[in-house]
């Protein structure tokens, strides 16, 4: 299927706010990092645990920015933090709405680099998609950020930022009283952003640590999904330190096929990667880890692919989840049609796993799964390429 045209009138684009700050942004400390910095900045170690929960509580509960708003400490106390401290979360420089009504964010972190993050509202539930490096090490052949160069980790701080972004947008900040899970329309985390979040592991685990918490925006740990390409060596630790679910970019049932697909095969093959999720601690029959599969036509997506799935996930607690090929300009592959999808689907079904086909959401505003690449990079990229064509590259 092809996307149809954006719906440019729904684009929206904020000026520039430049505020480049020495202030210390206390978004995305810990608890005791938090703590540790009050200290360090004149708050006496005694009071330090009660202000930490105050401070906590504001900013992640109330979502307040402004210090002189902390009415429950006192005014000099409050002036003092505004003057060495800062509340600050990623600058939204445009966002998209959907005909779904998949909202896609451009955001702007510092050094001036874009991200993007997708809000996708389902019945009874929204997920946000968030993204935890600019741009990726990896190349998968069939993703979007794959080709766009690695720039940087994301901070602590930027990947919660995105996640109280969303909530500003969304006009979530819950009034006095604990938020009702049910009712929340940001309900749900999936770290299928730009990035690989498990080469930028601390970071995602302290973001994601923070949205847990019980006196912030206390997500439930069974509502945040982190995918990973197959970074073996931190698959354990993602069970350990963030206890979240677990999504593995599985996408092929031959090695061959896989390293074309998912580069860092040639690394840790399909075994190992297998022998890995067998280990993963969490993994039991009511928290599956889910392999996602991009359905990619001629090339991973036969009868005989399905059953060698059926045959690979023997003995792990597994849902697959079928991901339509979402085409993106230049794009190396085509979607596999309907039918051979729902063919697929079928086969995985008889053999008694759980196979639904991810509907895409936001293919008319470039806001699907892989798709994400912002234009600032892109356009550097393409920079890069014309000072190459032209002989112009720094010697
Ligand atoms: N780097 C992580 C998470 C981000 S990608 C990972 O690879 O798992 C989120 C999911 O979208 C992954 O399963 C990825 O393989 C898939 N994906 C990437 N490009 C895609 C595309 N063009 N169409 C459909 N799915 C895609
Ligand atoms: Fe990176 Fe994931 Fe895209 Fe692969 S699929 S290039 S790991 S973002």
């Amino acid at each position: 299927m092809e996307p149809s045209a954006p719906i440019t009138q729904d684009v929206m684009t904020f000026p520039r706010k430049e505020t480049p700050s020495d202030k210390i942004n206390l978004v995305g400390l810990t608890r005791d990092a938090l703590r540790q910095t009050l200290i360090e900045n004149g708050t006496p170690e005694k009071q330090a645990k009660m202000r930490t929960g105050q401070i906590w509580q504001w900013i992640y509960q109330w979502g307040v920015r402004d210090f002189a708003e902390m009415t429950n400490l006192a005014k000099d106390y409050r002036a003092m933090l505004a003057e060495k401290f800062e509340v600050r979360v990623p600058e939204v420089v445009s966002k998209q709405v959907s005909e779904d009504g998949t909202r896609k964010y451009l955001v702007r972190i510092d050094g001036g680099h874009e991200v993007e993050v997708v809000y996708i509202p389902e019945e009874g539930r929204g997920t946000l998609c968030v993204s935890s490096q600019v741009g990726c090490t990896l190349t998968c052949s069939f993703c979007h950020t794959g080709t766009q160069k690695l720039v940087r980790n994301l901070t602590a701080a930027e990947i919660v930022g995105q996640v109280m972004m969303a909530r500003d947008d969304l006009n979530e900040w819950p009034e006095r009283g604990a938020p009702k899970d049910e009712t929340r329309l940001l309900s749900n985390i999936v770290l299928m952003g730009m990035g690989e979040p498990l080469y930028n592991f601390e970071n995602v685990r302290d973001a994601m640590k923070i949205v847990m918490d019980a006196e912030g925006i206390q997500l439930g740990r069974r509502r945040i999904t982190l995918s990973t390409s197959g970074v073996v060596p931190e698959i354990h630790r993602t069970a350990e330190e963030i206890g979240c679910l677990l999504a593995v970019s599985f996408h092929a049932t031959t090695d061959e096929t896989r390293d074309v697909l998912v580069p860092i095969n040639k690394k840790w093959n399909i075994e190992k990667l297998l022998d890995a999720l067998r280990e993963y601690p969490k993994a039991t029959n009511s928290e599956r880890i889910t392999f996602e599969y991009v359905m990619l036509k001629d090339v991973n997506d036969t009868d005989e692919d399905a059953r060698r799935l059926v045959k690979l996930l023997d003995g792990i607690p597994a849902k697959v989840n079928l991901i339509p090929f979402n085409e993106w300009p230049g794009a190396p592959y085509k979607r596999s049609s309907n039918n051979r999808i729902r063919a697929f689907a079928t086969i995985l079904m008889q053999a008694g796993y759980a196979s639904p086909i991810r509907t895409p959401r936001g293919e008319d505003i470039m806001a699907a799964c892989g798709q994400l690449k912002s234009a600032t990079e892109r356009a550097r990229k393409s920079r890069r390429q014309i000072e190459a064509e032209a002989g112009l590259q720094a010697q």
